[in-house]
């Protein structure tokens, strides 16, 4: 930094003023000076930390084991130390201690309380009876979320090695957090924190219990401790955060719950009930009567026969004060819908109109598939397939987000080509179906068996088109109604939110040379990247805008239609900009805002 004032700086300021050499000389000092707390790592860390904003991971032995060591060229066979990396859950104290979160969410959590549909989770079936129990204490949710993922090259010849499991945190009620379209927002990163980071052989090694101990000591704590918050006047007193949901996807879910991972050589696989693998393979719905609970858990386990139950050992959550693996671990929509289920039927639908019907060729969809406008979506735009990969393989080569967009969007791209009443357009309406009502943002009771309707039809006329059997995701799609009864809408604890997390870190890694101890380094970047959002002390603003200077006079000439429409008052809240943009999301003239639950459409482009 010194080099780069001194070297740049400095003379581009001498040639663009008098050269004065004094007053040269004074504004290096004064530059200098400012950044004299940057000149070392320990100083800037210092800085960091005297200002409250940077909270310092910490480490935990978790186990030994025996490993070659190279010290001074030669190699010996010794103990190895290995640790993980925590997060104090003060990080919670920072978050809810910035500018009017807890205010808001304090007032968001209120307002929540008096709605009769579910478009939050504490107004679930399983939440909103803690809310009537405790009505004096204020108690505020959070996810845990684990997951695992490549630090190095996922494809070269030492994957694996470098696998790392992360633990992250968000809350469902800080704020109305927004999204629109299969994006993620930037604010939506910044409201999840990193909770552990750990070698993944680690964990299989010393087991989850050793990896999982300091985090559940925490999270005890805090539901039955609580923080502190003094904002008067608006509020002093004790807020208690308890884990809401546990969050993976179904591989991770898996691991954690201590469940079989290998759903192929397990005759009861599925985490909600006990349906074996024959009756699976053909059952279109979910049979209550089998469903699992913590008493036919404890039996299963008392067998100890993990191929036949599913159940490999007693699962390391339990130790969480109350909590119950068959409610607190909730449906991975993401991965059971867009990363399996959607991928399976899209393929089939797409060799069957192209290469078996000849409806339309492959050029023409990926010709169709680039020129489309996909609007707010165009992050998640899909890209271009060959019918020779997708003859080959059971599931088009597509990212979740992508899958997403292709489901929305089919009928518009390639409905014209195909008959209404062909087989596979029928099992596409069916996808299209399930999708919309899976990717709600809020459920009332009387939906929830169009839930199970809209599953139900999808699983039979995918047997029926294919003579195949359903795998297991097409199964675990059966489970949602109830879970949605008890949850809400899946579309609020989706993990494609912390799947972007997971990128942050993975780009982080691959900035980083070292790889000595990379579960440190990526604790340490990671907190140095919510150093800046705790420095700043406040969210930053989703909406960014650049308001055009109309008087109100011209406001109220130019959009009087609008205005009577909307019964605005145009002195207080009517502002004309030429473009926005809302969290991710740009709108600007001519973008077309579909509200799919509501018989009504906006269209931007009509107000010129
Ligand atoms: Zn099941």
């Amino acid at each position: 930094m010194k080099q780069i004032i001194t070297d740049y700086v400095i003379p581009q300021f001498v040639a663009a003023t008098d050269p004065n050499i004094a007053a040269a000389n004074e504004f290096e000092q004064n530059i200098l000076s400012e950044f004299s707390s940057f000149t070392s790592e320990f100083k800037t860390f210092n800085l960091f930390k005297n200002n409250d904003s940077f909270i310092e991971p910490y480490s935990k032995s978790i186990g030994i084991r025996k490993d070659f060591i190279k010290k001074k060229g030669i190699r010996t066979f010794s103990n190895v130390e290995c640790k993980a990396q925590y997060i104090p859950l003060k990080v919670f104290f920072k978050m809810f201690s910035l500018q009017n979160v807890l205010k808001s969410t304090i007032s968001y959590l209120s307002k929540l309380k008096s709605q009769n549909v579910v478009e939050n989770f504490v107004q679930s079936a399983f939440w909103r009876p803690k809310l009537n129990q405790f009505p004096e204490k204020i108690i505020i949710p959070y996810f845990i979320f684990f997951d695992d993922f490549e630090t190095g090259n996922a494809l070269g010849s030492r994957s694996g090695i470098h696998k790392v499991g992360a633990i992250y945190c968000n809350f469902p009620c800080l704020a109305v957090d927004f999204k629109w379209g299969t994006s993620v927002s930037q604010s939506s990163l910044d409201k999840m924190v990193l909770v552990a980071i750990f070698h993944a052989a680690d964990r299989v090694e010393f087991g989850n219990e050793k990896i999982l101990e300091p985090i559940i000591h925490e999270i005890n704590y805090l539901k039955n401790n609580g923080i502190h918050f003094d904002i008067s006047p608006f509020f002093k007193g004790t807020i208690f955060f308890e884990m809401g949901l546990f969050l993976s996807d179904n591989l991770g879910i898996s691991q954690i719950i201590s469940f079989q991972e290998s759903f192929s050589k397990t005759l009861r696989c599925c985490r909600y009930c006990r349906m074996d693998k024959n009756d699976r393979h053909k059952a279109c719905a979910a049979k209550i009567t089998l469903l699992r609970n913590m008493t036919n858990y404890y039996e299963d386990l008392a067998l100890n026969r993990p191929e036949e139950t599913g159940i490999k050992k007693l699962c390391a959550l339990l130790k969480i004060d109350g909590f119950d693996i068959f409610n607190w671990v909730a449906v991975d929509l993401f991965h059971d819908l867009y990363q399996g289920v959607g991928k399976y039927v899209l393929r089939d639908i797409l060799v069957n109109l192209i290469k078996t019907k000849s409806y339309f060729n492959i050029t023409t969809f990926n010709d169709r598939l680039q020129e489309f406008d996909f609007g707010p979506d165009s992050s998640s735009k899909p890209v271009a397939m060959t019918i020779e990969k997708l003859t080959r393989t059971r599931m088009i080569k597509q990212e979740g987000s992508g899958v997403a967009c292709l489901i929305q969007y089919l009928g518009l791209i390639i409905g014209e080509f195909v008959p209404i009443d062909d087989p596979f357009w029928i099992l596409y309406s069916k996808l299209y179906a399930v999708h919309q009502i899976l990717s709600r943002k809020s459920f009332s009771s009387g939906l929830i068996d169009s839930v199970r309707t809209a599953v139900e039809e999808l699983n039979e006329t995918y047997l029926e088109c294919t003579k195949s059997h359903l795998l297991p995701k097409f199964h675990f799609l059966t489970h949602y109604p109830e879970q949605i009864g008890k949850h809400g809408p899946p579309i609020l604890y989706s993990t494609i939110r912390f799947e972007a997390k997971h990128r942050l870190l993975k780009n982080m890694s691959n900035v980083s040379a070292s790889r000595i101890n990379v579960t440190y380094t990526l604790a340490k970047k990671h907190q140095l990247y919510l150093n800046k959002l705790f420095a700043k002390r406040q969210f930053d603003d989703p909406l960014h805008c650049q308001l055009l200077n109309d008087s109100v006079d011209e406001i109220t000439t130019k959009y009087q239609d609008v205005i009577d429409t909307l019964q605005i008052d145009v002195t207080q809240s009517c502002h004309v900009a030429k473009h926005m943009t809302f969290y991710s999301s740009i709108f600007k003239r001519g973008t077309v805002i579909v509200a799919f639950h509501y018989p009504k459409y906006f269209e931007v482009s009509i107000w010129p």
